[in-house]
């Protein structure tokens, strides 16, 4: 009996490396992922039950999924954990620096030089080096075949925040001044780098600085007149992701129902 040989619908899918896959923004972006067509590698710090549910998600839309545990903050686990992905799937060409932190809310006179660094370590230190690693698999430069990052940003890089986390918003407008640095230094590079500044958003985050309610209790000063929903921010940083963004790099999309 002849037999056919079919390549698995997987064979040509291109790879997406989302940080902090396992909740939030980043978990909304990999279901929307994997439903335009990215395999996905979901990287997560602790919950590794949480981080294999979104995974399941991902494989439940016809994709595949490498969930892989490393802190962003760590240079060790962020090389090994591209290794990983070189040596189990090949070259990436997608990636969400999603990762970030916030600590309870406080004014600067306040804070401990420990929690500022930790803080920077991982929203600033974690996202250049993460992105630094994507660069070398994909900039022509380095032999690669293009890609596309996006960082997440957060409307409070605009804001300050003042009286509430002036670390976390000093962390974030780095991160705008990375997006539009490293989208030029890359765009003859076959690279594409874009940010995404979410205002007020409906996640677990928020918990962490103390107030899980802040995004409701600050409705009123969104001009929505309410928080914004992971799938909202999803759906911005798959379109940047996506060939439809091929002119668009070095720029921050504000997706904060107007604030
Ligand atoms: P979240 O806390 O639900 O998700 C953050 C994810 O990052 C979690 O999965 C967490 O485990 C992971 N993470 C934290 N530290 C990590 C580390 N060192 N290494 C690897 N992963 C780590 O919050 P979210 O709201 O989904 O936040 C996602 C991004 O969006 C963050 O960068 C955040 O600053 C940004 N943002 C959120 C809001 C909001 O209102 N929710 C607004 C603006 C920007």
């Amino acid at each position: 009996m002849a037999t056919t040989a079919v390549a698995p619908a997987t064979a040509t899918a291109p790879i997406l490396l989302i940080t902090g896959a396992s909740r939030g923004i980043g978990a909304a972006t990999a279901r929307l992922a994997a439903q335009r067509g990215w395999d996905v590698v979901v990287n997560y710090a602790r919950d590794a039950a949480a981080a294999e549910r979104v995974a399941a998600e991902v494989r439940a839309a016809g994709r595949r999924a490498l969930v892989i545990q490393a802190d962003v903050a760590d240079e060790a686990q962020v090389l090994a954990m591209y290794e990983r992905i070189d040596a189990e799937w090949g070259r990436l060409s997608g990636l969400v620096n999603n990762a970030g932190i916030v600590a309870p809310q406080a004014r600067l006179d306040e804070m401990s030089a420990e929690r500022i660094q930790r803080l920077m370590g991982v929203n600033v230190v974690g996202a250049l080096v993460v992105a630094r690693e994507a660069v070398r698999r994909m900039s022509t430069r380095h032999g690669g075949a293009g890609g596309a990052i996006v960082n997440v940003s957060s409307a409070a890089a605009r804001l300050g925040s003042p009286g509430m986390y002036v670390d976390y918003a000093a962390s974030k407008g780095a991160i705008d001044t990375f997006t539009m640095g490293l989208g030029l230094e890359l765009a003859a590079e076959g690279v594409r780098v874009n940010g995404v500044r979410p205002g007020m958003t409906d996640t677990d985050i928020h918990a962490d600085s103390g107030d899980p309610q802040r995004p409701f209790k600050l409705a009123h000063t969104i001009p929505m007149q309410r928080p914004g929903r992971a799938e909202e921010i999803a759906a911005a940083i798959v379109w940047l992701l996506s060939d439809e963004a091929s002119y668009t790099t070095g720029t921050l999309l504000d997706v904060s129902g107007g604030r």
